[in-house]
């Protein structure tokens, strides 16, 4: 698909400065670093910085290039893949739609989740096609790729001649637009240009009612949070939030008499831990009345919570042997100390032990729920590196495709080992196209299927055995 920007993304490599600058760029050793003067390093960082823009430019450059080559590629240009796939819109009105696998391949080579690859793809796609002032100073290296993303994100809805000649005018400042102001500066030139979707983001901006969930599912999705911990921000106005500061302060002291009364330790928890504790009991809100009136500490709603634990690790820990953990699915890896509190004055199901060393079958294409249970608990996720997508809603695909036994497939095709978990997307992907999604995965490495779950090694000296089975107990309460 050729496209009016061909010629000046060649002249990439022959730009003049600042690209020049960043020839000579260099990563230094440590023996070289402790060589250089203070003028040196300077001289090393704004090198490196350069070094780094232009990597950061070329990646956007060489993601708007993968997007419209795509569907040369030989498994993309036949026919069978052809006739399967959609086009997406990744971009704003007038920007070309792509192959629904493209982002997906992207994201596999650069090691990023599926959701990154679309929105670097769409990014670079906004840039190049609806804002081409901009792409024009990105190529010459006088605006950052962060910088022209920032633009991008708030340009993806506007009509393509707002977005056009919002274009124009930050083409002449390009400096100026960082991460608070890309918004602002939009505003300002939608105030000339278009002062009815102006009055609407105004709107939209000042009544910026929200809150926020992370993560919302899958583990870690927080950087840096373990994935039993979620974060909650909201915004509201301001009326609400103070009531709602008190109630959490009323909240927690009923928490810290009651621990009092019942001769707990009053200072185990602090003030900050029973106000986190008293917002999840207003999950509830008839519990958290009744404990406002007065009443004791309501027993937790029914939830469901899926506890993975070793029964050999049960045992350890109560014959007074380390606590060697759990699995909270969704959550993550946690001592067992975490979740019998959290399990505290719950109602518990157990469920059977799944042996998953075993490998049930059946003849139908449909797994039946042990074989399903089965898949969730070993993947856990989308086998897909870098897609966290959660195994419970994936779809369960035969590794090898299903033959009806009318057709002369044989019997038991529908067990665990011939079943893999994968989000619609990479499933689509592997559907539509076999043979590349099966190199795509040689090449991005082995896939995150697991074979059993994982084995927190070493055990300590008290643990009963040495050799662990594959057989998880688990657990839910509701
Ligand atoms: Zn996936």
């Amino acid at each position: 698909m050729a496209t009016a920007i061909d010629a000046t993304t060649l002249e990439l490599t022959c730009a003049p400065e600042p690209w020049e600058a960043v020839g000579d760029s260099w990563t230094p050793t440590p023996d070289e670093a402790a060589a250089l003067d203070a003028a040196g390093v300077v001289e090393a960082l704004v090198e490196q910085h350069a070094l780094r823009a232009m990597i950061e430019t070329s990646r956007l450059v060489l993601a708007w290039r993968f997007a419209h080559t795509y569907d040369d590629l030989p498994h993309v240009a036949a026919t069978s893949e052809h006739h399967h796939a959609r086009r997406v819109a990744l971009a704003g009105a007038g920007a070309p739609l792509v192959h629904e696998h493209a982002p997906l391949e992207l994201a596999l080579h650069l090691q990023m989740s599926p959701q990154s690859g679309r929105t670097l793809m769409g990014a670079a796609l906004e840039i190049a096609h609806r804002l081409p002032r901009l792409w024009q100073r990105l190529l010459d290296g006088e605006l950052e790729a962060w910088r022209a993303r920032e633009v991008a994100r708030e340009t993806l809805s506007l009509a393509p001649e707002i977005a056009a000649a919002v274009d124009d005018l930050l083409a002449e400042t390009p400096r100026a637009i960082n991460q608070v102001t890309a918004d602002d500066l939009i505003l300002e030139a939608l105030l000339v240009l278009d002062p009815e979707e102006a009055a609407r983001r105004e709107a939209r901006h000042d009544d910026g009612r929200a809150v926020f969930v992370s993560p919302p599912t899958g583990p870690q999705a927080v950087p840096g949070l373990p994935g039993r911990w979620a974060e909650v921000h909201a915004r509201l106005e301001a009326p609400d939030a103070e009531a709602l500061d008190r109630t959490l302060d009323a909240i927690a002291r009923i928490l810290a008499e009651g621990a009092a009364a019942d001769e707990d330790d009053p200072d185990s928890e602090t003030h900050q831990q029973r106000r986190a504790t008293a917002l999840g009991l207003l999950a509830d809100p008839h519990a958290a009345a009744a404990l406002l009136d007065g009443g004791t500490r309501p027993t937790p709603r029914p939830a469901t919570l899926y506890v993975h634990v070793d029964a050999l690790d049960l045992a350890n820990l109560l014959d007074g042997g380390a606590d060697h953990g759990a699995t909270l699915e969704a959550f993550g890896p946690a001592t067992l100390t975490l979740a019998s509190r959290w399990l505290r004055d719950r109602q518990i199901t157990l469920r059977p032990v799944i042996d998953l060393a075993a490998d049930p079958t059946t003849d139908v294409h449909d797994p039946t729920e042990t074989i399903s249970e089965h898949v969730v608990l070993r993947d856990r996720t989308c086998i897909v590196p870098d897609c966290r997508r959660r195994a419970r809603s994936c779809d369960q695909d035969h590794i090898d495709p299903y033959r009806h036994p009318d057709d002369g497939g044989p019997p038991g095709q529908t067990c665990p080992s011939n079943l893999q978990s994968l989000c619609r997307s990479h499933h689509r992907l592997k559907t539509h196209a076999p043979a590349r999604f099966a190199l795509l995965m040689a090449q991005t490495g082995s896939p995150k299927r697991r074979t059993a779950l994982p084995q927190s090694t070493p055990r300590s000296q008290s643990s009963p055995s040495p050799s662990r089975t594959s057989d998880s107990s688990w657990c839910s309460y509701g």
